[in-house]
C-alpha cells in the first residue's frame, strides 16, 4: 500500500490532519491500532477555543453546552465563578468526537486501517511503516500516536517530555446528585496535591476525576474517592468505571519534526501546561502539519520549514509562558495563594479566556507575575 501521507492515531490531531488532507486531494491513510469508536481516557472538556477551528458542526457529538464554570481554592476558602454568554466548554464522550471527525475524513476519501498497529519504520527512499498487519510506504509521516504512541522513538526522538499521570471515571449517580453537579463545570485546585479535581457534565453522567500536574507521591484512587464523597458530597453511585492515562505537559526539547516524520497533538506534547487540555491544540497542530505538507506541495525540506514556523507563530511561545506560570501555580503554593486571594477572579477570567480563544498567554508573564507578586506582598 503506497500513500502520499499516512498518519499514526485517529484522536483529534490525526483525524483533523487527514480531514485537511482529503479536501485537497491527497492520498492519506489513518493507522489505528484500536477498532473504532475506541473509549479514550479524557474529561472530555472541549474548550470553544477548539471548536471555533472545526471545519464543520459537531453538534451531533455534543453531549453538553457548559456556560459557566466553578472555580474552588478550598485551603484559601475561595470560589470563582465565571459565566458566559457562549459555550466555554462543550462535553464530547472521546469515542463519539474521534470517530466523528474521523468519517468526515473517510467522506473525503482517507483510508482507515484500524487494528493496525505500528511497530517500527525503516527509512529509505519512501518511509516504510511496519504495522502488525504489514507494510505501508509513504512520503510523509503524521505521528498523532498520543501520550504514549511510540511513533517518534521509532524515528529516533528521546522522551523529553514531562508525563503525569491522571484517573478519570465515568461515574452514574443518581437524579437529585445528577442535578446539582451537572448544572455547572467544576474544577476543585486542593483535591490533589499540584494538581485539581473536576467534575464534568455529560448528558447523563459525570465524568470526574484528578490530576497531577507534577510527579508526586500520592493515593490518586484515595484522593478521588475524597473528592467524590468529601468535596461533591455525592450520596449514591450507581455505575463506576475507571480509566488511568498520562499527559504530556511539556514540550518536546528535540524539535517536531525529523526525516519527513510530523509530531502532533500529545506525541509532541502541546497539552496546555497548565490545564492540560489537549484536544484544542491536538486539532490545531494536525491542521498545521497538513497545511505545511499542502503548501509545500509534498515537498519535505519546505514542509518542515513551513510548519516550524507556523508552530512558532501559533503555539510554541503561549504554550512556553504556560510552562513558566503552571511551575509557579503548582511548585509553590505559598505564591500561588497569595495571588489566588489578590487576583483570583482576574486569573480565573483569564483563563477561560484562553479556553474561549478569546486571548492567549502572554509570551512575557515571568515580569508581569513578578510585578503582581510584589504587589500582592507588599500591599
Ligand atoms: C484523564 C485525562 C483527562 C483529560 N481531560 C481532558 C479534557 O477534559 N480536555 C482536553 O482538552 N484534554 C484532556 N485530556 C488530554 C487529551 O485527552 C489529549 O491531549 C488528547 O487526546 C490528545 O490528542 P491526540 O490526537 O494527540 O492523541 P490521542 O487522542 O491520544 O490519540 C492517539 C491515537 O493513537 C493511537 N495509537 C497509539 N499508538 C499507536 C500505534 N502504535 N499504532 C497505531 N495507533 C496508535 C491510539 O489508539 C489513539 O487512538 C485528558 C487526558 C487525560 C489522561
Amino acid at each position: 500500500m503506497i500513500f502520499d501521507v499516512a498518519i499514526i492515531g485517529s484522536g483529534p490531531a490525526g483525524a483533523s490532519a487527514a480531514f485537511k488532507l482529503a479536501e485537497k486531494g491527497i492520498s492519506t491513510v489513518i493507522i489505528e491500532k484500536e477498532t473504532l469508536p475506541r473509549y479514550k481516557t479524557c474529561g472530555g472538556a472541549f474548550g470553544l477555543a477548539g471548536r471555533k477551528i472545526m471545519p464543520f458542526d459537531i453538534t451531533e457529538v455534543v453531549e453538553k453546552e457548559c456556560f459557566n464554570i466553578d472555580v474552588f481554592f478550598d485551603k484559601i476558602d475561595k470560589k470563582f465563578t465565571i459565566q458566559k454568554d457562549e459555550p466555554i466548554i462543550t462535553m464530547v464522550m472521546r469515542a463519539d468526537f474521534d470517530n466523528f471527525i474521523v468519517k468526515k475524513a473517510q467522506e473525503l476519501g482517507v483510508t482507515l486501517l484500524e487494528n493496525h498497529k505500528l511497530t517500527d519504520i525503516t527509512f529509505k527512499d519512501d518511509i516504510i511503516l511496519h504495522t502488525s498487519k504489514g507494510e505501508i510506504k509513504t512520503k510523509f509521516v503524521i505521528a498523532a500516536d498520543g501520550a504514549l504512541g511510540k511513533t517518534a522513538k521509532f524515528a529516533g526522538w528521546k522522551e523529553t517530555r514531562l508525563l503525569i499521570p491522571a484517573l478519570e471515571y465515568e461515574v452514574e449517580v443518581n437524579d437529585d446528585d445528577f442535578k446539582r453537579l451537572s448544572k455547572t463545570v467544576r474544577l476543585d485546585f486542593d483535591a490533589i496535591p499540584m494538581g485539581y479535581g473536576w467534575c464534568f457534565p455529560k448528558k447523563n453522567h459525570l465524568s470526574i476525576g484528578v490530576g497531577a500536574l507534577r510527579k508526586v507521591k500520592v493515593d490518586f484512587k484515595q484522593c478521588y474517592r475524597d473528592y467524590l464523597v468529601n468535596t461533591l458530597k455525592v450520596t449514591e453511585i450507581i455505575s463506576e468505571e475507571m480509566h488511568g492515562f498520562q499527559v504530556p505537559v511539556s514540550l518536546r526539547k528535540d524539535g517536531f519534526v525529523r526525516n519527513n516524520v510530523f509530531l502532533v497533538g500529545d506525541a509532541a506534547g502541546f497539552a496546555d501546561p497548565l490545564s492540560a487540555e489537549g484536544i484544542t491544540n491536538a486539532i490545531l497542530s494536525g491542521n498545521m502539519a497538513a497545511e505545511s505538507i499542502i503548501e509545500s506541495k509534498l515537498n519535505g525540506e519546505l514542509a518542515e520549514n513551513l510548519y516550524n514556523e507556523k508552530l512558532e507563530e501559533h503555539l510554541l511561545p503561549a504554550l512556553r509562558s504556560a510552562f513558566k506560570l503552571s511551575k509557579l501555580f503548582y511548585e509553590n503554593g505559598t505564591m500561588r495563594n497569595l495571588l489566588i486571594k489578590k487576583y483570583g477572579e482576574r486569573i480565573c477570567e483569564k483563563m477561560i479566556q484562553i479556553m474561549m480563544g478569546e486571548s492567549t498567554y502572554p509570551t512575557d508573564i515571568m515580569k508581569t507575575i513578578k510585578r503582581k507578586l510584589k504587589n500582592a506582598i507588599f500591599s
